[in-house]
């Protein structure tokens, strides 16, 4: 489903979303009790919104085995691995869901390309930056104004910024209030596989490491992304070229979970 096609019918915000859902959340250990009590309260206004890695994958399952026909929602920036838009279909056959593929406007990619080029993100972190937003932060915007809970599978080891975010998180940037719920935000790495095996849940098979070890670890536009090698931080593939730049942790994120 494109950007365009985003359901638009519940754009009233819902006023249950404060300070006291965000207590009820964080109080909330087993991440399925979160989900159901979310599912409940806001149904099409709330949704998993997951690039189909593995913590993503986690909370698909476990929406659909206790039956919460939660939506699902991906940023489609135009410029994904084949095998993860092949993935996604993967994922939908399996669960008998349809995966909203939230897409950027086409006028404004036309409009970033004629300016910048189509590989500004190698000039400088900035076009990075600039890239990143037109593809994935406004039309991030756009789905929130559809909902009151934004659920994602960040994980605080995923890098050390990471290890900072919360559980639950109140957004005050958009026009009415949003929960941006974590529910696998102590999980670790290994609870995260050994769930996933356990449960026989689809896995992108670029997730999967080479004969070598290598493995992409964290996934994003083909352009962007490169494996890791053993021993390398989870997120050292992502805009590799800026590696060297002083503050590397804050140069591997594109945005969308720090500027919205
Ligand atoms: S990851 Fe790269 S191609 Fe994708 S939106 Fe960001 S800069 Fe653009």
């Amino acid at each position: 489903m494109s950007t365009q096609e985003i359901r638009t019918a519940s754009t009233i915000a819902n006023s249950a979303v404060d300070e006291a859902l965000r207590q009820e959340v964080l109080l909330t250990a087993e991440p399925q009790a979160v989900l159901f009590s979310l599912f409940k309260r806001f149904k099409e206004r709330a949704a998993i919104v997951t690039s189909g890695q593995l913590s993503g994958m986690v909370l698909i399952h476990l929406a659909a085995e206790n039956h919460l026909p939660f939506r699902v929602c991906t940023l489609d920036t135009l410029r994904l691995f084949p095998e993860t838009y092949a993935f996604l279909e993967q994922v939908e056959a399996r669960y008998g869901i349809q995966i909203e593929r939230i897409q950027p406007d086409a006028q404004e990619v036309q409009r970033m390309i004629s300016q910048h080029g189509e590989y500004l993100f190698f000039d400088s972190h900035a076009k990075q930056e600039h890239c990143c937003n037109v593809r994935k932060v406004r039309p991030m915007q756009r789905l929130l104004k559809t909902l009151d809970v934004w659920i994602t599978g960040l994980r605080r080891d995923q890098s050390a910024e990471r290890g900072k975010l919360p559980k639950a998180e109140l957004l005050s940037a958009m026009t009415h209030p949003i929960l941006k719920v974590s529910p696998l935000i102590q999980w670790t790495t290994e609870e995260v596989w050994q769930f996933i095996r356990d449960n026989d849940i689809p896995v992108n098979p670029l997730l999967e490491a080479d004969a070598h070890g290598h493995v992409y670890e964290s996934l994003g536009c083909m352009t962007c992304t490169t494996p890791i090698r053993p021993g390398e931080p989870k997120r050292a593939g992502r805009w590799r070229w800026q590696n060297a730049a002083p503050s590397e942790e804050n140069a591997k994120e594109c945005g969308l979970h720090y500027s919205i």
